[in-house]
């Protein structure tokens, strides 16, 4: 869940010169979720972050970009960032990563799902729980865990330090932050959080959020009411 922002079906990727990823973007479910797909561009090892839903959309990317999914990675537990999870795995054989924290979650997702009108399938159990500083690897990717709670207890943010790109899930959106009022949530925690483990990095870092448009860090520290 979000804070709210919604917009229709985007599929973007970008591909610098200096850079050795591929990102795909594919806004999924009737939530929005953005799940993105990066890729190596040499090995084609790649990382699924947030399968909420459509997977068979995320296992097209997968297929048309001829990737070995190395890791299925939740930002948290949200039912709409796990919907595809078992699906994934059904089909990639990937293990399925979330913190330690929200790891309960995953159980709970139908029944969550339901709440919210949404028919979830039931998740299998997460094959790995991940700590704060845990490094996934994906050919010469690698994402460092950020332990970002405040949205929920376990929620993270996933670094790709020498591809500047940072996937905030819930914490942090443009112009705007995860809404605090579900199980797990806190106002203060969220904000210490972004403060604290985000804004230092480069300003130049990109921000993939879990909903809506990308941003920067310097943008977000600038501009975002939030972080004033
Ligand atoms: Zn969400
Ligand atoms: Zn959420």
């Amino acid at each position: 869940m979000a804070g709210g922002r919604g917009q229709g079906m985007k599929a973007r990727g970008f591909k610098a010169a200096d850079k050795r990823s591929e990102l795909k973007t594919l806004v999924v479910g009737t939530l929005e979720v953005n799940c993105y797909v990066l890729w190596d561009t040499q090995t084609r090892d790649a990382f699924v972050i947030d399968p909420g839903a459509d997977g068979r959309k995320i296992k097209k990317i997968i297929e048309d970009n001829q990737l070995s999914v190395r890791h299925i990675v939740n930002t948290h537990g949200h039912f709409d960032h796990v919907g595809a999870d078992g699906e994934l795995k059904g089909i990639t054989g990937a293990p399925i990563n979330i913190h330690r924290e929200d790891a309960e979650m995953l159980g709970e997702a139908h029944e969550h799902g339901v709440i919210f009108g949404v028919i979830t399938p039931p998740q299998p159990a997460p094959d790995k729980l991940l700590d704060d500083g845990v490094v996934l690897k994906a050919g010469g990717l690698t994402l460092r865990v950020l332990h970002t709670p405040g949205h929920t207890a376990g929620g993270i943010c996933l670094y790709e330090e020498a591809e500047g790109l940072l996937f905030t899930g819930d914490t942090l959106f443009a112009g705007s932050i995860g809404r605090t009022d579900l199980g797990g949530g806190s106002f203060p925690v969220i904000i210490a959080s972004i403060k604290n483990k985000l804004l230092p990095l480069g300003g130049e870092v990109v921000v993939l959020p879990g909903h809506g448009p990308d941003s920067t860090i310097g943008i977000e520290r600038k501009t975002n009411q939030f972080l004033g």
